[in-house]
């Protein structure tokens, strides 16, 4: 960070001397929560040796009775034109625009698979209390303009988002073409064949023994999420906890009583309890006020603090839902757009937000999500020094701001100082709430900030911070996903799959030893009908919806234009050159210098936990390649408009096999 550079009557500006103490102390925060064990800090629950540890992990919600006695969506042996792996909102949005683009029109053409056994992803798995959207669900809950559904409230409750996936997968006939408590392993392109091999197994529930399965998809759509495998600290005696333990993605109502459909959320389980969230990031956020409302005790258990800024939620009006929200053909996307646009400053003069709330308020969350500012750096350190400096700036007002709110909402001063959030807002996700700082006035709600250092330990009663043992009865923990970057970002590492492409090259090699390489975030040279949804080489955006919408709607354009290609007698095979796909991604690099701004961030998920520090100039070129489009989620839209007009899916060869 450069020094206070203005220099008035021989001083610098108080402006400039806040900044420059607002960095130091960003510095040093950063400093205290850099690990030499970086993402191995974690461990996958899924993964885990412990039975305990594993168990925690598995699927509480399906009902396997139900599913046994349904005829199975997919046989051993199938064969099938689309396996969209993942029946979340991707998974489905992939699934209603196939379908609505007369791609799928036999009975036989679709299929999903997912581990859970339901439908909604994200939704299906996590059930905790207090749980919501976070950005507004008029733009959040895809196809709202097909169902005609209008949401409840603003920010939709999981029960709702969960019964949309349903809604969705109803309105398009999906219930009997997806295959439930099933885990693809293995993806391997068949050369002969010019079809993809997966090898997937269905679990039957206890009292069923699992079944494997092989089949064939001429198409491959991986829609398995970003923020899917539930993981935690590696935390010496958490084994031996006697308590009941759980993670939130798994909320264990057994424990707290309640149901995750109850409009009124009875957790009485936790009454007379010591309760122990591990965790203060957007989950913590909406589940702290829940536990406040019956534990006897709740210790928040704080490494970082999160960013919280006002809610404002409330009821949908029908009569403003009618007139001004849901009233014209293509509204929803336009929402997206003009609300992206709004949080990453990029509103032309004229164009009011249709949606404003705590994300429209946000300065700098383009040093995320992206946005023209970040794509205009150049690479050399003086450049990137100033455009550090400027997003800090654009940053500080609203930082402070929100930092000056805990003051205001927090009595206690030496809690208030300790939940305040020391580091830019791009670097984690931020949070709204009404309710979660307000938690901390109530006298059985106890912060247990460990400044940076983490919760060291557990034992048979608790847990341990700053060498002192907090007992608890029970322990959530809110500790958050294995991180997109791991394992370099390959989609292989995220979903789960070995995935090997044409001539037997394993995407996990390809990502891991020669660096991330697509076309538009959602092809891959050697991995023909393959396709992913970024986010890296592709447009970010706070509305993951958004993000996803613009994704499908052009592997689905590519599709289309292959298949018409080929005609109907053929089946299209659809590949990216080498040459399109470098040229992707010098064009992701040379916009990615700007990103430069995640390499100071306070670690966490986001930046591999401290990942993005590096000086090494090879390490440098890896990472340029593993961001995204940084010019913002609508400058990549009309990247792909331009690229769908021109007509000649340019770079992609289309070859037909008979
Ligand atoms: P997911 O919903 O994650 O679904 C992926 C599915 O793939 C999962 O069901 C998983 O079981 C399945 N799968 C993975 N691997 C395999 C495999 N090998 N075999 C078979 N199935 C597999 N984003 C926002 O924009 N706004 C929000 O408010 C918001 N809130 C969130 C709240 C929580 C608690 C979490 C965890 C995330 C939130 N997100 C939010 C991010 C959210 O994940 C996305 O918005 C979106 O739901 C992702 O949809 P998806 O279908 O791509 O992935
Ligand atoms: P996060 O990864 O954001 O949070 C995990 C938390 O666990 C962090 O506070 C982390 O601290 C803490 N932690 C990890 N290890 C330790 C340790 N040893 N001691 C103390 N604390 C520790 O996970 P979340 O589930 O909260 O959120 C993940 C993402 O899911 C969000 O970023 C958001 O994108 C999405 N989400 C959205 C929601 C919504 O509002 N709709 C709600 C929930 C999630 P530290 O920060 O120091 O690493």
């Amino acid at each position: 960070a450069p020094a206070p550079e203005k220099v008035a009557n021989g001083q610098p500006s108080l402006d400039d001397l806040t900044m420059f103490t607002v960095q130091q102390r960003y510095a040093e925060e950063a400093a205290k929560r850099l690990r030499p064990d970086g993402l191995d800090q974690f461990l996958d629950i899924e993964a885990a040796i412990s039975d305990r540890i594993r168990a925690m992990g598995r699927d509480i919600w399906a009902d396997h009775a139900v599913l046994n006695g349904k005829p199975p969506a997919i046989t051993d042996g199938g064969k099938y034109k689309f396996l969209i792996l993942g029946a979340g909102y991707g998974g489905l949005l992939y699934a209603a625009r196939l379908i609505d683009a007369g791609l799928a029109r036999n009975a036989d053409d679709l299929r999903i698979v997912d581990i859970a056994g339901g439908f909604g992803g994200t939704w299906y798995w996590n059930r905790y209390p207090g749980l919501h959207c976070d950005v507004e669900s008029y733009t959040y809950m895809p196809l709202l303009e097909e169902t005609g559904y209008m949401p409840k409230t603003k920010y939709a409750a999981g029960p709702e988002l969960r019964e949309h996936a349903d809604r969705i997968a109803t309105q398009w006939n999906l219930h009997d073409k997806a295959l439930f408590r099933s885990t693809v392993k293995t993806a391997k392109w068949d050369d002969e064949a010019q079809l993809w091999d997966i090898e997937m197994q269905e679990d039957r529930g206890p009292d069923e023994p699992a079944r494997d399965l092989r089949i064939q998809t001429q198409y491959f759509m991986v829609a398995s999420g970003v923020i899917t495998n539930p993981h935690m600290p590696r935390l010496p005696g958490i084994e031996s906890f006697s308590g009941s333990m759980f993670h939130t993605s798994r909320w264990d109502y057994a424990v707290s009583g309640g149901s995750p459909d109850d409009s009124d959320l009875a957790l009485t389980g936790l009454q007379g309890k010591r309760v122990g969230i591990l965790g203060t990031g957007a989950t913590a956020i909406q589940v702290v006020p829940q536990l406040a409302k019956w534990a006897k005790e709740v210790y928040v258990f704080q490494r970082t603090p999160s960013a919280v800024s006002w809610r404002g939620q409330k009821p949908t009006d029908p009569e403003e839902w009618k007139t001004k929200i849901a009233n014209k053909k293509g509204w929803q996307r336009a929402r997206m757009e003009n609300i992206n646009r709004a949080i990453t400053g990029t509103l032309p003069a004229g164009e009011a937000c249709v949606g404003p709330d705590g994300w429209t308020e946000l300065t700098s969350y383009d040093g995320l999500i992206g946005s023209p500012r970040m794509a205009r750096v150049e690479p050399s350190p003086d450049k990137i020094g100033a455009h550090v400096g400027r997003l800090l700036q654009s940053d500080l007002p609203h930082s402070e701001r929100i930092r000056a709110r805990v003051g205001q909402i927090v009595h206690d001063a030496d809690t208030a100082a300790r939940l305040r959030a020391w580091y830019p807002t791009w670097c984690k996700r931020p949070t709204f709430s009404d309710e979660y700082l307000q938690a901390f006035n109530l006298p059985h709600v106890h912060l247990v900030d460990t400044d940076g250092r983490g919760v060291e330990a557990a034992t048979a009663g608790g847990l341990v911070a700053g060498g002192r043992e907090y007992p608890l009865d029970i322990l959530v923990l809110g500790t958050g996903y294995r991180a997109i970057g791991t394992g370099d970002g390959s989609p292989a590492v995220r979903t789960g799959v070995e995935i090997i492409g044409r001539h037997g090259v394993s995407m996990d090699d390809r990502w891991m030893n020669h660096g991330a390489a697509t076309l538009h975030g959602v092809l891959m040279g050697g991995f023909p009908n393959f396709f992913t949804n970024g986010p890296f080489q592709h447009g970010s955006a706070a509305n993951y919806i958004y993000l996803l919408d613009a994704s499908i709607e052009h592997v689905v354009h590519i599709v289309a234009k292959a298949e018409a290609r080929v005609g109907p007698g053929a089946r299209a095979v659809v590949e990216v050159t080498s040459a399109a796909e470098e040229a992707w991604c010098y064009e992701v690099m040379k916009r990615a210098a700007g990103y430069a701004v995640l390499a100071g961030c306070t670690p966490g998920y986001i930046t591999s936990e401290g990942g993005q520090r590096t000086t090494d100039p090879v390490e440098m070129m890896r990472k340029a390649r593993l961001v995204p489009w940084s010019e913002g989620m609508e400058s990549f839209v009309e990247v792909l408009e331009t690229y769908r007009a021109e007509g000649s899916l340019a770079g992609i060869d289309v070859t037909a096999v008979s």
